[in-house]
Parts: C-alpha cells; sequence; structure tokens
C-alpha cells in the first residue's frame, strides 16, 4: 500500500478532517485524523492491517501488542495476517498495564501496533511494558505517523503526515478568528 492510497483512504473514510482544532495536547492544529472512521469499516481496517503485517513480518514476530483503545482493531488484524497472537495494554489507575490474564514470556518476539502516532507516548508505554515482562520488541508498525518520534526498534508506518501544530497564542486559525473544535469530547460533521 502506497502513502498515496492510505491517504486516499483516509479521505474517502472521513477520516481526515481539515478545520480549527484543540488536540489533546492542548494544542491546536489544522487537521485531525478521526481514525475510528477507518476502523468502522472493516473492510478499510483489513486493508490496512494487512499492508502493516507485511512491514512487520519479516521480523518475525510471535505476539503483537496494541494500546487500547485505538490500538485494538489494527494490532489484531496484524495479529491475524501474522498468525501472532495479540494482546493490549491498558491503563489502571492511570499506569499502562496487562489485564485480563494476559501475558508475555520471556524472550518472546513482539510487535507493538498502532493506528495514528503523534507523540509517541502511548507507543512507548507499550514498548516499557513489554519490556518489563522480559518480552522483546522486535518491530513497530503505524498507520499514521504525525509527528517525529524515534525508538530503539525499528518503525514502520503505512503514512507519513507530519501535524502542522501551533500553541494557542501562536495559532493562525485563532487569529483569524476560525472556530476552534474539540475532537475528543465533541461529534464532528
Ligand atoms: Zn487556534
Amino acid at each position: 500500500m502506497t502513502p498515496e492510497e492510505v491517504r486516499a483512504l483516509l479521505e474517502r473514510k472521513g477520516a481526515l478532517l481539515s478545520g480549527h482544532f484543540r488536540l489533546s495536547s492542548g494544542l491546536h492544529s489544522d487537521s485531525f485524523i478521526q481514525k475510528f472512521r477507518i476502523f468502522e469499516d472493516p473492510r478499510a481496517a483489513e486493508t490496512v492491517g494487512s499492508a502493516l503485517a507485511g512491514l512487520l513480518a519479516p521480523a518475525r514476530p510471535e505476539v503483537v501488542v496494541s494500546a487500547a483503545a485505538g490500538g485494538i482493531i489494527p494490532g489484531y488484524v496484524v495479529a491475524r495476517h501474522l498468525g501472532a497472537r495479540f494482546i493490549f495494554v491498558e491503563k489502571e489507575g492511570g499506569v499502562p498495564v496487562l489485564r485480563r490474564g494476559f501475558s508475555l514470556r520471556s524472550g518472546e518476539r513482539v510487535a507493538v501496533v498502532e493506528d495514528v502516532m503523534t507523540t509517541g507516548q502511548s507507543t512507548r508505554e507499550v514498548v516499557d511494558v513489554v519490556t518489563a515482562a522480559g518480552a522483546q520488541v522486535v518491530g513497530i508498525g503505524a498507520v499514521v505517523v504525525r509527528g517525529r518520534v524515534a525508538f530503539a526498534q525499528p518503525l514502520h508506518a503505512l503514512l507519513e503526515m507530519p501535524l502542522a501544530d501551533y500553541e494557542p497564542q501562536d495559532c493562525p486559525l485563532c487569529r483569524r478568528g476560525e472556530p476552534l473544535q474539540d475532537p475528543g469530547s465533541r461529534r464532528l460533521g
């Protein structure tokens, strides 16, 4: 899958929004990826998941680990294509952990799969949980990477789409008086 095809799929699914958004970081941006609009279509999830699995397969992962909730659908699809197990990390009292009886064996080969990566924070948390469990991260896959992120492990992205973001006081959209939308808490058109 080429980056152009991924971008076209996001647009077709209404996942790529243009406007004036307050991101969860507090910064403002002129674009936002409403990622679940991709995954609400199982065929689209299948398309991106199989493409990501193709990039991760050479590392021979035995387990795919994602962060809840956004990574669960793509991670699951990738795992199915790799013939790997799938588990996810979630927060308990603000701390990322494996729950629900999920565990990793020492030395197990793990691929970490993300949906949209911006700061890389949740990916780093998953990597830390995997490493603390004694398993090894052999690759990281993301549908879209929006920021400058660096990992010790190889990172594979289907689409790199750098995010233009601004501190509220420097935001050109605020200056133009564009209405601000909060994609986290409001339904967007
Ligand atoms: Zn603004």
